[in-house]
């Protein structure tokens, strides 16, 4: 029985294998990324003469994770709104990425090629 080695060396990758590493890659080195789903939650502010006191509400953005077992939220201000939606979702293209290596690796195992 040969032994098998952990690292794989590049050439021996296919090219949809190269490919998402390339872009797992360029993602953990230039994106921020977030784990986490956001919430929008409606309050009332309690000044009777706002539009929220007839029904809407004011809208607020919140990031909810759990970390520990525990769910933790956080108040997202409106000028951080754009790039915490930016970086969970670039969080979860990370983990798709990472997903398809996995993939893979599970045919190598499944198949016994590799
Ligand atoms: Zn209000």
């Amino acid at each position: 029985m040969s032994e098998r080695k952990a690292t794989i060396p590049r050439s021996r990758m296919t090219f949809r294998e190269r490919q998402f590493r390339s872009r797992l890659a360029q993602m953990i080195d230039q994106r921020g990324l977030l784990r986490g789903s956001l919430l929008v939650r409606r309050r009332v502010c309690g000044k009777p003469k706002c539009r929220c006191a007839r029904g809407q509400g004011h809208e607020s953005l919140y990031l909810v994770v759990s970390q520990g077992g525990r769910s933790r939220q956080l108040f997202v201000p409106k000028d951080w709104e754009e790039t915490v939606r930016r970086w969970v979702g670039d969080y979860h293209k990370a983990r798709g990425l990472l997903e398809e290596i996995s993939r893979l690796y599970w045919e190598k195992v499944r198949t016994r090629q590799g």
